[in-house]
């Protein structure tokens, strides 16, 4: 039995006071909630929310991290720099990193790989354009990525890894993929698994939804039997609008 997992991708978003009274708020009222839950607040934030979402049911995740372990990268960070702030998360692979700022997916595998090894977990982003998705194309894309971005990662280390597939028109617009149609991507990406790594990886591997989650969607979404939780961004900003789909029924 898979467990829900709902993550909040705070984005390039809050000041530390504002994120320290949204992390404190969190904690309270999610501490009877039932599911998996995450917090990834911006790099400057994470040593002000790591110690208040210490000790409750909230995992500290970063939005991004360096391929390399440590030296010359001006303006990176570092998976050992991360670990030191309490960070068990790394989200990799968002859309935003993919189009914005052009990571490939043999960057993505590398970014993959180190934080695997070096201990964190990893929400592996992948998702399709719009045009893809008008081509055709979205499960050829999500393939594709899903394959290049765990290239290399050994069966053992996949149970640290989280897939979210995030169709990119969704995000930010307002527009969500239909339970239908994102449950087919979600089901069809769980067969890329079970060819990778076999049926009980397949069945294991939580697969989360992104892109316009809100409570009024969310119960829909993950009534679907291939959607395990959602990778929620503009709707984790606020503890009154992320608590109600983290505490989806
Ligand atoms: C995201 O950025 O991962 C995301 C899903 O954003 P939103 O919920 O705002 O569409």
């Amino acid at each position: 039995m898979r467990n829900y997992y709902i993550a909040g991708n705070w984005k390039m978003h809050k000041t530390r006071a504002e994120a320290a009274d949204l992390a404190a708020a969190l904690v309270a009222r999610l501490k009877d909630g039932k599911h998996k839950y995450l917090v990834a607040p911006g790099f400057t934030l994470l040593e002000t929310v790591a110690p208040i979402i210490k000790g409750s049911n909230i995992l500290l995740g970063a939005q991004n991290c360096a391929p390399e372990e440590q030296g010359a990268h001006t303006g990176e960070t570092s998976v050992l720099q991360l670990k030191d702030l309490g960070v068990q998360v790394v989200i990799l692979g968002h859309s935003e990193r993919r189009h914005v700022y052009k990571e490939d997916d043999a960057l993505i595998n590398k970014k993959v790989k180190l934080a695997l090894r070096q201990g964190l977990d990893v929400i592996l982003c992948i998702g399709e354009l719009l045009e893809e998705r008008e081509e055709g194309r979205a499960e050829q894309v999500c393939e594709t990525q899903t394959v290049k971005g765990l290239e290399g990662v050994q069966a053992d280390d996949l149970s640290r890894v989280t897939l979210a597939y995030e169709p990119v028109w969704a995000i930010g617009t307002g527009k969500t993929a239909t339970p239908e149609d994102a449950d087919a991507i979600h089901a069809y990406v769980r067969g890329v698994i079970r060819k990778l790594y076999g049926e009980s990886a397949a069945q294991r591997i939580i697969i989360q939804y992104g892109g316009s989650v809100k409570a009024d969607n969310a119960a829909q979404l993950m009534a679907k039997e291939n959607i395990d939780g959602a990778l929620v961004g503009g709707a984790a900003l606020k503890a009154d609008s992320f608590v109600p789909i983290a505490k989806f029924s």
